[in-house]
């Protein structure tokens, strides 16, 4: 609510702070949509280049089909032995350019407002920037580090996904800065999984007044998908769906020979994203004469709060209590690449950037007194070495 803010004193922030606050208003100011791979690409030039002269591996995958690149940054210094400790974060955003002249970045007491800063690109930056900091003073580290950059996160990972099961694969556990939510201190450790569906009906046309019976009307048949696919909700309590786009028919005096619709199906275990893929994708038509085709099925499989996943979090708690920091966890309906790993039943930590809110939203910001925190848990993460022991035992 506006009302707390003004009450909120404006500290002058810490030197740590207002330098980790300019690196992700740089960010910010690049504009990067998931559709302009070219604007992606530079946002990648610039952080490649910060990393110029380091001790670390850069591995650039290149645009392809219209998805923005990749970039990897291993970090393995002289000691670091074992599994990899992998952080991934995306650089695109769901802003077309000219959002940041109309919105451009501000700030309000502790609201750091700007298109893209809350998801993804203030925990993107200080995943990265702990990283080059890292390497830059040569830190010990008790195992490498691989930091994954994608660009098409926001359009469902098509072109990364298979590099992130890959990067993935050896893990010893996966450190997701996507946003946290309005309290500070909270992460993520579980996700919905998601899947998508078209149904298209054909039906027949025919003359609204004179022949309506020799019709089979392809809206009707969808509108009573719709209902049915809707009512799913009252009777499945670990999945939801929800009918986002109908289109169908030509003119009101025309029995309508074409409808479709599309959904999306989120379910909290796997168990039940397979048994309602399996339910929707065996629909038939309930109309005589109407034909349905199903097309879709999932996007990404549900980020389950699995042992391996309650052990890392189990570890963060204890290593946030030896930082003075607070900790919390919650769950979430929308995606991220963190579902990916834990699907491969991967220890995976998601929400470790900054607070705030507003995503896809007009009123999308960071609190900027989460930043050095989330710098600070992100840092010992990397370099605890009883944190490590205790996170991937
Ligand atoms: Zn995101």
């Amino acid at each position: 609510m506006a009302g707390q803010d003004i009450a909120t004193p404006t500290r002058p922030a810490a030197p740590e702070t207002e330098r980790l606050r300019q690196g992700i208003v740089e960010w910010v100011e690049m504009e990067t949509p998931s559709e302009r791979p070219d604007l992606i690409d530079r946002l990648l030039d610039k952080v490649e280049a910060d990393f110029e002269g380091l001790p670390v591996t850069r591995e650039r995958l290149p645009a392809r089909d219209g998805h923005g690149g990749m970039l990897i940054l291993r970090y393995a210094p002289e000691g670091a032995s074992g599994a990899p400790v992998v952080m991934m974060g995306h650089v695109d955003t769901v802003w077309a350019v000219g959002t940041l002249a109309a919105r451009p970045v501000r700030q309000e007491g502790d609201r750091l407002y700007g298109p893209g800063i809350f998801d993804m690109k203030a925990g993107s930056y200080l995943a990265t920037e702990t990283l080059r900091q890292l390497a830059a003073e040569g830190a010990a580290l008790p195992r490498p580090v691989t930091m994954f950059l994608n660009g098409d996160e926001e359009t469902g990972s098509a072109a990364s996904r298979e590099t992130i099961e890959a990067i993935c694969a050896d893990a010893a556990f996966v450190m997701v800065p996507e946003p946290s939510f309005e309290a500070p201190g909270t992460v993520i450790t579980a996700r919905k999984g998601r899947a998508d569906f078209r149904l298209v009906a054909h039906g027949v046309s025919a003359h609204a007044g004179g022949s309506r019976e020799q019709g089979a009307s392809a809206v009707r048949e969808l509108a009573h998908h719709t209902l049915e696919i809707e009512a799913l909700n009252e009777t499945e309590p670990r999945a939801s769906f929800n009918v986002g786009t109908f289109r169908g028919g030509t003119h009101s005096n025309v029995v309508p020979p074409e409808a479709s619709i599309e959904v999306d199906m989120r379910a909290v275990d796997m168990e039940t994203a397979d048994r309602l893929i399996a339910a929707t994708l065996a629909r038939t038509a309930k109309y005589p004469g109407v034909r349905l085709e199903v097309t879709g099925g999932l996007n990404r499989a549900p980020f389950e709060r699995s042992p391996q996943v309650a052990k890392l979090y189990g570890a963060v708690v204890d290593l946030a209590a030896r930082l003075g920091q607070p900790m919390a966890e919650t769950a979430r309906g929308g995606c991220s690449d963190g579902n990916f790993p834990a699907a491969m039943g991967k220890p995976v930590l998601d929400g470790l950037g900054c607070s705030g809110r507003g995503a896809h939203a007009i009123d999308e910001h960071i609190l900027v007194s989460t930043i050095a925190p989330r710098a600070e848990l992100m840092r010992a993460m990397l370099t605890d070495a009883a944190f490590q022991a205790a996170a991937s035992q």
